[in-house]
């Protein structure tokens, strides 16, 4: 039976992606060796890294006095890596999710962080807006999509200070404005590549202006200054990057996947919308094209699990909702086909019909 990926992360990935990978495991580049065997400064592998940073750049028309770096460590790691190259007093962050509370706490260790804003309350129902951002904040963090609870902010905001942004979830999904960041950020585990690697982009002058001491592999100038290879990279999510980042301009560059993300989120949220079981756990107008949350109404609630066994029988994987929110979680990822929202579609629509 065909499988449907609706796993948020790691989660799903192109066939080209997959193929080459596989591949390449077999045989990297015509060496007649396997990519997980060898040398990094082989000059085999320094083309995979050249052309994995430029393609980064030029998908997302990086002006300019940026840098693209692949990084290990997870998004998680950029949670503190952030302020210890950013935060000289203070920094303004937006509470939009469990992890922009995990940058939070981060941030914490290194000086003053203003929260301000946040949907806690509502269970990050919604993204706050009308908040002030301080003018004395050394920068402004934001989560574009929040995975867990499928909220996501579909624009580049207009703020008087240095911008940085989580983009794990929702990078590549849409074009970015990149000059309104100082940083952004993202695991590839869930639009890019296997989990193992993450891409920062920086801002050059942003960096070098805290007192500390920044220690040699937190420090943002070391990976920019060595092209990525101060240390060992991660060999084989960067060359699975690098097949998602080709396969992502053969198809047309962001706008494409943009156009193709909203189509496939809107037939969806319709479908919750119209379908008498089911309602969507955000306000309308912060829904992610990401991730998709929704739950049973509330008179059909003793129905969750037979449906989620009804989807899981039709081939559905990895829609069971995050624990914080419960019910089910669709993630549409740009690799996702349309075809597999449509199966979840129809699949929604028979179990209405059963009942
Ligand atoms: C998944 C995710 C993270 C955590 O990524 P790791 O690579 O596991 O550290 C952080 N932020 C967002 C928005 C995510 O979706």
């Amino acid at each position: 039976m065909k499988k449907h990926n609706f796993y948020a992360g790691p989660s799903i990935l192109s066939q080209y992606t997959i193929k080459n990978t596989a591949d390449a495991v077999l045989d990297f580049a015509g060496t007649g060796l396997s990519l997980l065997e060898i040398s990094h400064r082989s000059k085999e592998f320094s083309a995979v890294m050249d052309e994995a940073r430029a393609l980064v750049k030029e998908l997302l028309d990086v002006p300019a006095g940026y840098d693209v770096v692949y990084l290990g460590g997870g998004a998680s790691l950029q949670f503190c890596m952030v302020p210890y190259n950013l935060l000289k007093k203070k920094a303004a962050y937006l509470e939009t999710g469990t992890w922009a509370v995990n940058a939070i706490k981060e941030a914490k260790l290194f000086g003053e962080v203003d929260v301000v804003a946040s949907s806690k309350d509502a269970n990050f129902t919604f993204i706050p807006k009308g908040y002030t951002v301080p003018d004395d904040a050394d920068y402004f963090h934001i989560t574009t999509n929040n995975t867990i609870f499928g909220t996501e902010m579909r624009y580049d905001p207009d703020v008087k200070v240095p911008l940085v942004a989580d983009m794990s979830s929702d990078i590549f999904s849409r074009p970015i404005d990149v000059s309104k960041y100082d940083i952004i950020y993202a695991g590839a585990q869930k639009n890019l590549a296997p989990a193992g690697v993450t891409i920062a982009i920086v801002r050059e002058d942003a960096l070098g202006k805290v007192e500390r001491a920044i220690p040699t592999m937190l420090d943002y100038r070391t990976h920019i200054k060595k092209g990525s290879m101060f240390n060992t990279p991660p060999c084989l999510p960067v060359f699975a990057a690098l097949q998602t980042l080709r396969y992502y301009k053969e198809l047309g560059g962001v706008k494409v996947l943009e156009k193709m993300n909203l189509e496939k989120a809107a037939i969806l949220y319709d479908e919750i919308d119209r379908n008498k079981l089911f309602r969507g756990t955000v306000v309308p107008e912060d829904r992610s094209i990401m991730n998709v949350c929704f739950v049973m109404n509330d008179e059909y609630k003793e129905l969750e699990e037979e449906f989620a066994q009804f989807a899981s029988s039709k081939g559905m994987v990895g829609i069971k909702g995050h624990r914080s929110v419960g019910g089910f979680r669709a993630s549409l990822y740009n690799a996702m086909p349309k075809s597999s929202v449509e199966a979840l579609i129809a699949t929604m629509q028979e179990f209405e019909k059963n009942h």
